[in-house]
């Protein structure tokens, strides 16, 4: 994995509370579609709920046109790991849907990503609710690894222990990355969910980036669909993904797609979040 130094976009404090605005946009809209989402449900639906909400908050879904994307969220079901496109797919009862959503507020973006058990959770396998756990649990690591003077891989390294401290077996994807983001959704660093500590640009305040661990049932190998856009698992095996636009701050990270900014979860894991 190379790594781009330049063009780390350092925010203010003020810039910090701006994106605070999109994250929670971001946040809510999750919580929305959460809330939501039933067997007999088509993604188009979900998204459709999705994109009134954001713009209901006066925000700007950013993948919609992004590069040409339909979708004002990405929805992948099952064995699709990202980017996949809503529409007339109903859900069926215990699919695992993984729903990221991005938004723009004056200017400054949000990204965020949950993943979820359609319906009765008794529908699906104890190794799927033990997929979603490992992985937002891995995503949590990652983020209060974020101590300033560190630097980027600090965070993929805690993403990967974490994941392989649980289950040898599972599959972390290298295709795709978290990134930096602020003024545009994907900028400098990359951030890798694999990889040793002490690599990389070095975390300073107003750092921000997006953590996205992406985690199969099987093989970490993926394929991009005919439609350009849905990347699947190339063996088949069900994929999780949650993600978290985050800055650290002198005080420590402030997750702001987080509705309580991180304190709850971050407070688990012995970090204390910068929330305001
Ligand atoms: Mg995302
Ligand atoms: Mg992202």
């Amino acid at each position: 994995m190379r790594f781009r130094d330049r063009g780390v976009e350092i925010k203010t404090a003020e810039q910090a509370g701006d994106m605070r605005r999109a994250g929670l946009v971001v946040g809510q809209t999750l919580e929305l579609v959460a809330q939501h989402v039933r067997p007999g449900m088509s993604t188009g639906e979900l998204d459709a709920l999705a994109e009134s909400h954001i713009r209901d908050c006066g925000a700007v879904p950013s993948f919609k046109g992004y590069h040409g994307f339909p979708g004002s969220l990405c929805i992948s079901v099952n064995d699709q790991v990202v980017h996949g496109i809503p529409g007339p797919l109903v859900l069926d009862d215990g699919d695992l849907v993984s729903v990221d959503c991005g938004a723009i507020v004056d200017g400054w973006h949000g990204d965020a990503a949950v993943s979820v058990i359609v319906g009765d959770p008794a529908a699906t396998t104890p190794e799927v609710h033990e997929l979603l756990q490992v992985t937002e649990e891995a995503l949590w690591h990652g983020i209060a690894a974020m101590r300033s003077g560190g630097k980027v891989t600090d965070i993929s390294a805690a993403v990967e222990t974490h994941v392989r401290s649980v289950d040898l077996r599972l599959g972390i994807i290298e295709d795709y990355v978290g990134h930096g983001i602020g003024s545009q959704m994907h900028q400098p660093p990359n951030v890798p969910n694999t990889g040793k500590p002490g690599r990389g640009p070095r975390l300073v305040p107003g750092l921000a980036v997006a953590i996205e661990p992406m985690i199969t049932l099987g093989s970490p190998e993926t394929t991009v669909l005919a439609d350009d856009w849905t990347v699947v698992s190339t063996d088949g095996s069900w994929a999780a993904h949650f993600e978290h636009t985050v800055i650290l701050t002198e005080d420590g990270p402030w997750v702001l797609t987080a509705l309580d900014g991180g304190r709850e979860r971050l407070a688990c894991l012995g970090v204390r979040a910068a929330a305001r």
